[in-house]
């Protein structure tokens, strides 16, 4: 069964790709879920709108493209998105690195005082046995995963599947492999959606609506850990601390939350905390490159769980300037939004200290808290420079 549904997602590429010329140079075409191009978009009729116009889908680069009053556009929504090039896409043959493989989505550093390019895709880590220093360390924005149980060329995860896999987890959700019952793509669910389970899934690669046997959030990784034979690993929380003070760091510091990796084949546990880099110079190679369960900047003590929760909602287009460091107006206590609250935003919000209910100030109404932004701005105001502001701006969908 599970073979079948990775075959049918290969071969949902395929039939998308070769419909009109490759996308790709023909030695390096790759597999399911890679695509976009800045070719003309392939624009067909894909269902009923809900006032009973025509919807438009594209199947080139997999987006809708009805324009307005119901016609087709001349463009789909997801045109200008840069296509996949091949050095983009890392082919990893897991029988090659038998030390021990690791893979994260990657998403910008909540904070980044260095003036590195932001990070954004799918982090590798992969050693070729379990006492080499770590061989690759590098972010792509595909990863063509390649082993003896998989159909012969591998199977592909990109940059979208690994960011939301992160997100929906951060958020406390399962995920499933959900396959499209018209055409057989494996199914990622985005924004507003991975953190929404729900049976009725609109398929990026069909423009259809399709109902699911089950309530849930689909990511094609499931379905990739399934055909490697991969479970869940064991996370244990990092007993590492530091304390840092930015000053001895000129060439900046970054901070992320820590995320499960997808893909793990270490033996031991992944580490939680917080990850850091910390440059003594204007270099990539960093002087610390590692996970605390505590860490410290010029005095101000960081929350491992803000930190995640921040770095999770910096990524959801849909709440968008809508996370905010609130103090309850009578006691001063900073909010924290927590459970669904956590990506829901709110008009009225309940200090869990004196149960004082009030409305956040400012443009938006509807918000969410959280102490870190504040903190972080604390933390700014001692470092050599500017944090930079990354946006990671994936496309926002919503019901
Ligand atoms: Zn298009
Ligand atoms: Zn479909
Ligand atoms: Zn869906
Ligand atoms: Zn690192
Ligand atoms: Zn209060």
């Amino acid at each position: 069964m599970k073979g079948r549904d990775i075959r049918n997602r290969k071969a949902c590429a395929d039939q998308h790709f070769n419909r009109q010329q490759s996308l790709f140079p023909s030695n390096e075409q790759p597999d399911g879920g890679l695509r976009g191009s800045l070719q003309e978009c392939y624009v067909v009729p894909a269902g009923k709108r809900r006032d009973g116009g025509t919807r438009y889908w594209c199947l080139r680069h997999r987006a809708d493209a009805t324009a307005k009053y119901g016609k087709p556009a001349h463009t789909c929504r997801a045109a200008h998105i840069p296509p996949f090039r091949p050095e983009d896409i890392f082919a990893l043959d897991m029988n090659k690195y038998s030390g021990g493989i690791a893979l994260w989505g990657a998403v910008p550093a909540v904070y980044d005082t260095t003036r590195l390019p932001m990070d954004r895709g799918i982090h590798v880590h992969a050693r070729v046995t379990p006492d080499a220093k770590k061989e690759m360390d590098c972010t792509f924005r595909a990863v063509r995963i390649v082993n003896e149980r998989l159909p012969e060329d591998g199977i592909a995860v990109s940059e979208l599947d690994a960011i939301y896999y992160m997100v929906t987890s951060v958020f406390g959700y399962q995920m499933r492999q959900v396959t499209c019952s018209y055409c057989g793509c494996s199914h990622l669910d985005r924004d507003w959606f991975s953190v929404h389970p729900h049976r009725r899934h609109l398929c990026a690669g069909c423009g259809k609506h399709f109902s699911d046997t089950e309530t849930g959030i689909g990511n094609p990784i499931v379905g990739v850990r399934d055909a490697c034979g991969m479970g869940d690993h064991k996370t244990t929380p990092s007993k590492r601390r530091i304390k840092i003070t930015q000053t001895d760091f000129p060439g900046g510091v970054q901070i992320w939350g820590s995320n499960p990796a997808f893909l793990w084949t270490n033996k031991r546990a992944e580490e939680e905390g917080i990850h850091v880099h910390a440059f003594r110079k204007n270099s990539d190679l960093p002087e610390l490159d590692e996970t605390y369960g505590e860490v410290t900047i010029d005095g101000i003590d960081l929350d491992p769980a803000r930190v995640r929760v921040l770095m999770a909602q910096s990524a959801l287009p849909f709440l968008k300037h809508r996370v905010r460091s609130i103090e309850c107006p009578s006691c001063r206590e900073p909010q924290f939004s927590v459970g669904e609250h956590a990506f829901t935003p709110t008009a009225k919000h309940t200090c869990p200290r004196c149960d004082q209910q009030f409305a956040a100030p400012g443009r938006l109404r509807k918000t969410i808290a959280n102490p870190l932004p504040a903190i972080l701005v604390r933390i700014a105001k001692k470092a050599p420079r500017e944090p930079q502001q990354h946006d990671i701006d994936l496309m926002p969908e919503t019901p």
